[in-house]
């Protein structure tokens, strides 16, 4: 995560784009919809905290089986993301409670990730199941192959309508995206 906030001023900012509470790890698959939605949206980062209320209240999660819990919540974003998410999973206390923290961020390339075969997008603190429009949209926004450009450099903000550069590959003809001061172009969304 880019900017590092303690985990209190988060709770106490409340549920947002970014970040979701579930009270329950018995809740594991709306904590994961939610997470898929956040990562879906341009920001394409988001946490869901385990053990507290949608208001904010710390209530902790249940003690006893945090192993397994955690095991199985790994194998769950294992095997039901496409494309395979990375995640991050911490255990902390706060207010004397045990919270389990899972974040997640969308890499550039990917257009979007699909939980359990449907893709969710996030609205301030709603999350919305992407149509079929909405996911071709959102590849031909995010795509950077199909994309009609401009792009943008990553490192240096030059921008480009056109690339000139492409590269053979066993695969045919690829455009190149690689900015002269060692950055990466990206569509400017
Ligand atoms: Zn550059």
């Amino acid at each position: 995560m880019t900017q590092e906030l303690s985990l209190e001023e988060l709770v106490r900012r409340g549920e947002s784009q970014t970040l979701e509470f579930k009270k329950s790890l018995s809740l594991q698959r709306e904590g994961l919809q939610a997470l898929c939605a956040m990562i879906n949206s341009d920001i394409a980062k988001g946490t869901v905290v385990f053990g507290i209320e949608p208001n904010g209240t710390v209530c902790g999660i249940e003690q006893g089986n945090l192993d397994t819990a955690q095991r199985s919540l790994s194998q769950t974003l294992r095997s039901r993301f496409e494309p395979q998410l990375t995640a991050q999973i911490r255990i902390e206390e706060l207010s004397g409670k045990t919270v389990l923290i899972l974040s997640a961020e969308r890499y550039r390339s990917i257009p979007y990730h699909e939980y359990d075969g449907r893709a969710w997008v996030r609205q301030g603190s709603e999350n919305l199941k992407l149509s079929l429009d909405e996911k071709q949209r959102l590849t031909g926004r995010r795509d950077r192959d199909s994309h009609p450009g401009p792009w943008q450099c990553d490192r240096c903000g030059a921008m480009v309508g056109v690339l000139h550069s492409f590269e053979i590959t066993n695969s045919g003809m690829r455009k190149t995206y690689q900015c002269e001061c060692g950055g990466e172009f990206w569509p400017v969304s």
